[in-house]
């Protein structure tokens, strides 16, 4: 099982497809370390994100106490922080990692992070951690029509400077604060993450095919179709947001809470008959997100799926060296 703790909604980013900046939390309201105490142990894998998780000063207590219960724990941040974020690197080292948002090149970036110089700041964190001998970093950008055409070029960026490349797609939900988001082009981002995917599946990591097939989930829901496979948030991962509360997601319009961390024990929280509710209304859902968190899980689960696609694809570029590319679809 999965994890991502949203640690705050306060951001010093002010991005366009995002309006969290806007509705920030208190910091005094915001759970304590302690508090991830209370999260089972076991867990596969804890995202650590905001807002901007470097804005609160006790993220390394938070870091500390959600270290034994996963096998890796990343954290997402816009990257701004380098010297809060160089210490807790040196602190944790190469037991946690870091997927800084990057949404295109220096000015594209900037413009649509709202945040001067954030780009200079990023790729300072990213070269910064990269020198102290960090493994698990990289770059992280959230694709819309409007920087679709800067994707390949940080994705060859990412490569040249040996870092991972996380890719995302523009949502509306209760955690975005905006139902606004829309593809002018959705052909022209679709095909952007399909370029990806051919230049991930060309290389010889196994990992970097799997994105591949995550990347034409992404161009599929920029083309306002079906997931490709099954969402089952609240069986696979779970959310805690900033008062404690736990969440199957962050897609839905409105929050769905299972329970609360201040008030009951984990346990108690997810074999409970609200927790199955809510499970029944995943099943329900017909919202279509295509998001890291919840298509990991379901590709782990249904890992036949996307390697079929992997190997059917994977042999036809090496048969078809010379031609241009094109990847069979996914969820046919
Ligand atoms: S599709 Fe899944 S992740 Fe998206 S809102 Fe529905 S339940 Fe949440």
């Amino acid at each position: 099982m999965e994890a991502c703790l949203i640690v705050t909604y306060r951001c010093n980013a002010k991005c366009y497809m995002c309006n969290t900046w806007q509705h920030p939390s208190n910091w005094h309201e915001e759970f304590s370390p302690e508090l991830v105490d209370k999260l089972p142990e076991g867990l596969s894998f804890i995202n650590i994100t905001g807002g901007e998780p470097f804005l609160r000063a006790d993220i390394g207590e938070i870091v500390a106490r959600a270290l034994p219960k996963t096998k890796r724990l990343v954290i997402s941040s816009n990257g701004y922080f380098t010297d809060r974020t160089i210490r807790i690197f040196e602190r944790f080292g190469n037991k946690i990692g870091i997927r800084v948002s990057i949404e295109g090149l220096p000015a594209a970036n900037d413009e649509l992070r709202g945040i001067k110089d954030g780009f200079d700041h990023g790729l300072r964190t990213l070269t910064t951690l990269h020198g102290m001998g960090i493994a698990d970093i990289g770059f992280g950008m959230t694709v819309s029509n409007r920087n679709a055409g800067d994707l390949i070029e940080l994705y060859r960026l990412a490569n040249a400077m040996g870092l991972e490349f996380a890719t995302a797609t523009t949502h509306n939900s209760f955690y975005f604060h905006t139902t606004a988001n829309r593809y002018d082009d959705s052909e022209a981002v679709a095909r952007a993450f399909e370029r990806v995917a051919v230049e991930l599946l060309k290389t010889g990591r196994p990992k970097n095919w799997f994105r591949a097939y995550f990347n034409m989930g992404l161009a599929r829901k920029a083309r306002g179709q079906k997931r490709a496979l099954p969402c089952e948030v609240g069986t696979d991962m779970f959310f805690v947001d900033p008062a404690g509360n736990v969440l199957p997601c962050n897609g839905s319009d409105e929050p769905m809470i299972m329970g609360n961390l201040h008030e009951q024990e984990f346990a108690d929280i997810w074999q409970g008959p609200g927790a199955e509710a809510i499970r029944r209304r995943v099943a329900g859902c017909p919202k279509q997100c295509w998001m890291i968190g919840s298509a990991a899980p379901a590709m782990r689960k249904r890992i036949a799926v996307p390697a079929r696609w992997v190997l059917k694809n994977k042999l036809r570029l090496l048969l078809n060296k010379k031609k241009p590319h094109c990847l069979d679809p996914i969820g046919e």
